[in-house]
């Protein structure tokens, strides 16, 4: 690849909501978690602060939460793969849904444009619903447009806020 040519990015979501033996508490995790992700052929090039956020389904213990902008010439797969790998590396227990989980690494978006395949879905299916991922890549990434819906990131968080009345308002008290 020329130097001319830049790289793809990524834009990548962490979240945490167990102890990690030797990194420590959620945020911490995602701080190890962020170093590990860099490599040869992945480069940091931003990252948002790191929020705590409610617990999802069952689980009772608080997320922390973050998401990365990463510069890698790797292909989706290969970048699934190696978010996994991190994962596993971080003691990640599959197969429980909603258990706790040392560390959970998704793709969100990536410069690419839009990918399906049996194994992964680009953007995130739950993007446009997850205040807490919307709200870290706002951060970051603003202007980066959805490339199925067209809506820019700032825009996803706003209608995700705007809907939230609506939503309790429907709802039976
Ligand atoms: P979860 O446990 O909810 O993080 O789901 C993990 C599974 O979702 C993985 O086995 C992936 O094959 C699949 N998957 C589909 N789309 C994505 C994505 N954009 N990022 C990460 N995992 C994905």
């Amino acid at each position: 690849m020329s130097n001319a040519t830049p790289l793809p990015l990524y834009a990548i979501s962490l979240g945490s909501n167990r102890r990690h033996v030797r990194f420590g508490d959620p945020r911490q995790v995602l701080m190890a978690a962020l170093a590990a992700l860099e490599s040869d052929d992945i480069e940091a090039v931003d990252a948002s602060p790191i929020i705590a956020s409610a617990p999802l389904g069952p689980s009772r213990r608080r997320y922390a939460n973050a998401v990365a902008l990463v510069a890698s010439p790797l292909s989706p797969p290969e970048m699934l793969e190696r978010l996994q790998a991190i994962e596993a590396a971080f003691g990640r227990r599959t197969g429980q849904r909603w258990s706790a989980r040392t560390l959970d690494l998704d793709i969100l978006l990536w410069s690419g444009g839009a990918w399906s395949d049996a194994a992964l879905n680009i953007p995130h299916p739950a993007l446009t619903t997850r205040d807490f991922v919307l709200g870290p890549l706002r951060a970051i990434a603003p202007d980066w447009r959805h490339p199925l819906n067209s809506h820019t990131v700032r825009q996803m968080a706003a209608r995700l806020v705007r809907a939230k009345p609506v939503d309790r308002a429907a709802s039976p008290h």
